[in-house]
């Protein structure tokens, strides 16, 4: 079918293209409403109908593919290649639901999991889905305190942890930052399961509360763990993410809605039938990870490459060799991991036999034009931008290459996924923009399946977060954007205090908060500078407190620390400036558009409200002298612009 006849449908008759999308999977009792929109802006898509996401991942196939790869786990950090078949998944995650039974975990309870890319956090997230225990993967680049705060939101019956990650070849162990995070925690739960590598040989455990997988697996060889059904209302999975406060938002999921968003758009969007390979090269923390490494490719029958290590690691050609052995047909990567990859000889992408691929898509950040290019015209593949957030679950502007692929326009992700009716509205009138005239883009409720059911325990937050902002109730993305004539949109960046750093998306306010822990720091306003390779990267501008006797540079490289002991090294400030004043509006509001505007020596626009026009001369005069942490040598700003 055509692309304007199924997205027309999609949107138009939403409950008949919907209704007959819901027979791409199983379900144990068949919905008998297809949608409930009684309580907008919430909404109920298969009231009634009962299904599993883990029996849709792994039992249905094993009659048709029990002996073919389900997903292959490739560890260029520790040297190692994992092949499991979908018998064998099968096995591992009755294994492992038995474990989670066996430590009281049930249905509804949550289950924190803090792993890399690793088959046992695939097992963890498919025996939770098993249960009807509700997972929440947090990203291992989280340091102790995010990771904290997403356990006193979750308040989890266990954690999952490894002993540790790697990167570049360095060992990272995480067990110390569990043990810091549950120390700080008002939550902590009552077990900790540890699956070690054996990589952090000095790992402490702490007696009766934490316990071994390696042990726990054995004792529960032949479990056999029946699937739990699951009406739609129940959450299948929580998925934290950054907003404007420095409270992460619980972006809630639901069962069957997103089991039929992940076997729709992996056949559609993704082209990939069962039996064929999809290489994510995301991690299982981040949104794109729990869809296309784990759920989607899993549900569609496909083979899914799961990778734990750097593009650059042995060598340049680490990803295209894997996509030789294991005929990738489908390849998700982000710019970010393209823009790496283009500092190195292109030669590395001719190296391997590519026949089998077909599609690279790309997303998480704006995709620019020289690495599109680079990228396309290296692997002789189409390049395929996709716009989605973690609320949406899955692409919301995209080609679709599995049902019919429209042109590529560089610079754009496309046209709007099924189910997803867009606006762009001019944010001062509401009204809709014009074509070519930017404005924050908007998705008229119904959201389709697969998108957010609401914020963790936080319906007002859902409503007040997306739902608020226009005179009709709608969805703001919180992205600004500009639709041409044809329909195809572009993304123009974030409204809100919100950075997006090689595609891992952070608060400022997270980053403000941690920098403002250190003693001497009075205020602190964050905001994001391009960066060549990242897209972004947080820059700090901060004041001291009265009487501080400690340099400016010192206290600059403490704060430096500080955020990444707190947060994680992704949210390192790359360059921090002490300041002895912050723009401010005469209410106190930090503005830091204007301090973004000085950054990208552009006009700080309307300055009516600043409160000290000195504080603009203060932040020009640091910009001069350089920062006083990070960044290139003090004086580059003045020597570049000569
Ligand atoms: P996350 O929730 O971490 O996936 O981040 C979502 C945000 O990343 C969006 O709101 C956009 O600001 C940005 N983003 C994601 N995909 C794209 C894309 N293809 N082009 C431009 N920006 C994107």
């Amino acid at each position: 079918m055509r692309y304007e006849e199924f997205y027309r449908q999609s949107v138009d008759e939403p409950e008949r293209f919907w209704g007959e999308q819901a027979r791409l999977i199983h379900w144990d009792t068949p919905p008998r409403q297809i949608l409930d929109q009684s309580n907008p802006p919430f909404r109920r898509w298969f009231v009634g109908g009962t299904t599993n996401l883990c029996y849709n991942a792994v039992d249905r196939h094993l009659a048709e593919r029990g002996e073919q790869l389900a997903l292959v786990a490739i560890s260029s950090e520790t040297d190692s290649t994992q092949e499991i078949t979908y018998r064998v998944l099968y096995r591992e995650v009755n294994r492992f639901a038995g474990i989670l039974q066996s430590l009281d975990v049930g249905q509804g309870d949550r289950v924190v999991i803090y792993m890399p890319n690793m088959a046992e956090a695939v097992y963890a997230m498919l025996a939770c889905a098993r249960i009807g225990a509700i997972h929440s993967v947090v990203f291992g680049g989280f340091a102790a305190h995010n990771l904290a705060l997403r356990i006193d939101d979750a308040e989890p019956r266990l954690l999952i942890c490894a002993d540790a990650g790697m990167r570049g070849g360095k060992v990272i162990p995480y067990k110390p930052l569990v043990d810091a995070a549950l120390a700080e925690s008002k939550a902590p739960p009552p077990h900790v399961l540890i699956v070690s590598r054996g990589l952090d040989r000095d790992m402490q455990r702490v007696g009766g509360r934490d316990v071994d997988y390696a042990r726990l697996r054995a004792e529960h060889m032949n479990d056999e763990v029946p699937v739990t059904w699951l009406e739609l209302n129940e959450p299948s999975y929580l998925l934290y993410t950054s907003g404007t406060t420095g409270k992460p938002k619980g972006i809630q999921r639901d069962v069957g809605g997103y089991a039929v968003a992940m076997a729709l758009s992996i056949r559609t969007i993704f082209d990939i039938a069962p039996g064929q390979v999809m290489f994510s090269t995301s991690d299982v923390g981040w949104a794109v990870g729990h869809s296309y490494n784990v759920y989607g490719p899993l549900i569609g029958g496909a083979t899914s490459l799961l990778y734990e290590g750097l593009p650059t690691r042995p060598d340049p050609g680490v990803w295209w060799r894997l996509c030789e052995k294991y005929r990738v047909r489908t390849m998700f990567s982000s710019p970010t991991g393209i823009r790496v990859l283009k500092k190195q000889d292109a030669a590395w992408l001719k190296k391997a036999d590519l026949s089998s691929l077909k599609w690279l898509f790309l997303a998480g950040e704006p995709l620019d034009e020289p690495t599109a290019h680079w990228i396309t015209d290296g692997l002789g593949v189409p390049a395929i931008d996709n716009y989605w957030q973690t609320e949406t679950g899955w692409p919301a502007i995209t080609l679709m290459p599995g049902l019919d692929l429209k042109p590529v326009k560089w610079g754009s992700p496309g046209l709007p996924a099924p189910g997803y009716k867009m606006k762009v509205i001019n944010e001062s009138t509401g009204d809709e923009a014009a074509a070519g005239e930017k404005g924050v883009l908007v998705f008229v409720p119904p959201l389709p399946p697969g998108c957010l059911t609401t914020v963790w325990r936080d319906d007002g937050r859902y409503v007040n977060s997306y739902f608020s902002h226009f005179k009709e109730l709608l969805y703001s993305s919180l992205d600004w954007a500009i639709r041409d004539a044809d329909g195809y949109t572009n993304i123009l960046g974030r409204t809100d205090d919100v950075i997006n750093v090689a595609g891992h998306r952070l608060g400022t306010r997270e980053i403000e908060e941690s920098v403002a822990t250190h003693a001497s720091v009075a205020e602190a306003a964050v905001i994001g500078m391009k960066d060549e390779l990242k897209g972004q990267v947080p820059v700090v501008f901060a004041t001291l407190k009265q009487g501080v006797v400690e340099l400016p540079a010192d206290v600059a490289r403490a704060m430096q620390q500080c955020v990444t002991d707190q947060l994680g090294a992704v949210a390192r400030p790359a360059r921090i400036y002490v300041v002895n004043a912050l723009p401010k509006t005469r209410s106190g509001k930090l503005l830091r558009r204007s301090l973004q505007a000085l950054v990208e020596q552009r006009d700080p626009g309307d300055l009516s409200t600043l409160d000290d026009p000195g504080a603009l001369d203060e932040v020009r005069r640091a910009l001069e002298r350089g920062p006083d942490q990070g960044g290139e040598e003090p004086g580059m700003l003045a020597a570049r612009k000569t």
